[in-house]
């Protein structure tokens, strides 16, 4: 491993362990990401002894004043170097009691610091010291199951979970992120102690499930959650989407299935976070709107607006960001479905304006999403609603070019409308306002000023208002 050790913090941390006659190891993390080539900025260094101490020596040696973030309380040291975060600790026996994931902590060995390690893959060290420099330490054969892409604890799985239920979140993570899988004994053991779940915040819960959902193929991860169990505490109006009914012979799709084929095909076009959870949720009032029609079968009539409606909840309960974040989540909910609507050949240039006033500058989003949204596995299906969507992405820049709505400000505002009839805030501003503004929606006026002053002074004629300033310079401005 010597050769992969080849950037220069490695050696001085060398010398700072050898300088104060103490041991030294990169543990973890980075050591599974060097031997799986996956770059990884996070070094984490375990000591047998002061992992303070050691940090400070080791900035002292790089110079260049080099600073150092200490944590008395944990014990730990953090320094950053040439783009790289370090962070030193002494190594630490654990143990666990049944109320809290927060365990009692002592001194200890390299062995008891492994034996506290989540997954075999995370277990593995590389000695740092002279004697051995580059050795890998691999107590559990981390390194065959990284070569096999097994998750697997290095001590009895029950206890591991039992005592960190986090780990559960984190294997499935890992297994998403990776590819791997679990290994039985470990799935089972997950599936077992699903309810002490319960005992972790919600805001590490929700740190693995995004990082769930930003890994290559998200379906992988919420399979795992939702076959162990986990899915159903953490994310139950997700599992409700989980299922077919079949009335008169005839059943819809899971939803469950189908959104996490929603997933995955946007996961393949962006890794914005906010917009693969706009795929998660975009389908996800189908379960209260469910009707069955003896003609026209299964409908979900205003599952859109529903699911927009409940996006706030959701994000609320997993502590998302109540922000502009949840606002675009809930525009795309809402939204999903009106560019099928634009397919048709007729449709109106009125439309597909109201379409870019609504959905604004998020429009290029909501087209990937709904082109994610096409799940149909006959080949020749999708290339026909792929072209479709095509189309309507020309007929929108056309309509775009001409009228420019993406990011529509009134070209009149409330100020101008209140001096040039000289009144004061009242409904009237409201009402004239909406007034110019639907006028340039159904094109019955361009989307222009000299044309919004003009169809405003004849609408205030309509409602008794004259304009108190002389009209014919204001138009000719
Ligand atoms: P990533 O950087 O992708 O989040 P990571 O494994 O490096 O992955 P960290 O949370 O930085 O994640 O953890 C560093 C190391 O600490 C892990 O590799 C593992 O050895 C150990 N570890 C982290 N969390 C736990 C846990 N809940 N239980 C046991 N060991 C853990």
């Amino acid at each position: 491993m010597k050769e992969q050790l080849n950037h220069p913090i490695f050696n001085i941390v060398r010398q700072a362990a050898e300088e104060l006659n103490v041991k030294a190891y990169v543990i973890g993390g980075f050591v599974r990401d060097l031997l799986l080539k996956r770059p990884s900025k996070d070094i984490d260094i375990v000591v047998l002894g002061n992992g303070i101490e050691t940090a400070l020596l080791t900035a002292k040696l790089i110079g260049k004043n080099t600073k150092v973030s200490v944590f008395k309380n944990f014990g730990t040291a953090m320094l950053q170097y040439k783009g790289y975060e370090i962070e030193f600790v002494g190594a630490r026996k654990e143990s666990y009691r049944t109320d809290s994931r927060k365990p009692i902590v002592e001194n200890g060995t390299l062995e008891d610091d492994q034996n506290r390690r989540d997954f075999t893959i995370n277990a593995m060290a590389i000695s740092l010291n002279k004697e051995d420099f580059g050795q890998l330490i691999d107590p559990f054969n981390g390194r065959e199951d990284l070569a096999n892409k097994i998750i697997r604890t290095p001590l009895e799985p029950n206890k591991t979970y039992s005592d960190d239920p986090l780990r559960m979140m984190r294997a499935i993570r890992f297994a998403s992120q990776l590819n791997f899988s679990i290994e039985e004994k470990s799935f089972k053991a997950i599936a077992e102690n699903k309810d002490r779940i319960k005992i972790v915040s919600q805001e590490r819960i929700t740190d693995e499930l995004n990082k769930i959902i930003l890994s290559p193929t998200p379906s992988i991860g919420f399979k795992l959650l939702e076959k162990s169990g986990l899915l159903a505490i953490i994310f139950p109006e997700l599992q409700k989407l989980k299922g077919v009914e079949i009335i008169d012979g005839k059943g819809h799709k899971d939803n469950f299935y189908h959104t996490l084929q929603v997933l995955d095909n946007i996961s393949q076009n962006t890794s914005n976070l906010w917009l693969r959870w706009a795929a998660i949720l975009h389908d996800i009032a189908k379960p209260q709107t469910k009707r069955f029609d003896k003609v026209h079968g299964w409908t979900f009539h205003g599952h859109e607006d529903l699911g927009a409606k409940m996006v706030p909840g959701i994000f609320k309960r997993l502590k998302l960001p109540l922000d502009q974040k949840m606002k675009y989540v809930q525009k795309l909910v809402r939204l999903h479905l009106r560019p099928i609507a634009l397919v048709k050949d007729e449709v109106s240039d009125s439309a597909i304006r109201r379409l870019l006033y609504e959905a604004g500058d998020d429009i290029d989003d909501l087209m990937t999403l709904c082109k994610a949204d096409i799940t149909t596995k006959d080949k020749s299906k999708l290339q026909r609603y792929l072209a479709n969507f095509e189309k309507v992405e020309q007929k929108l820049k056309e309509v775009e070019e001409k009228d420019r709505l993406r990011n529509w400000q009134p070209p009149v505002s409330g100020e101008e409308i209140m001096q040039i009839f000289n009144i004061k805030p009242s409904k009237a501003v409201g009402d004239l306002k909406y007034a110019i503004r639907e006028a340039i929606l159904d094109g019955k006026i361009p989307n222009e000023k000299q044309a919004a002053l003009r169809y405003l002074i004849k609408k205030g004629k309509e409602m008794g208002l004259t304009p108190k300033v002389e009209i014919n310079s204001l138009l000719n401005e």
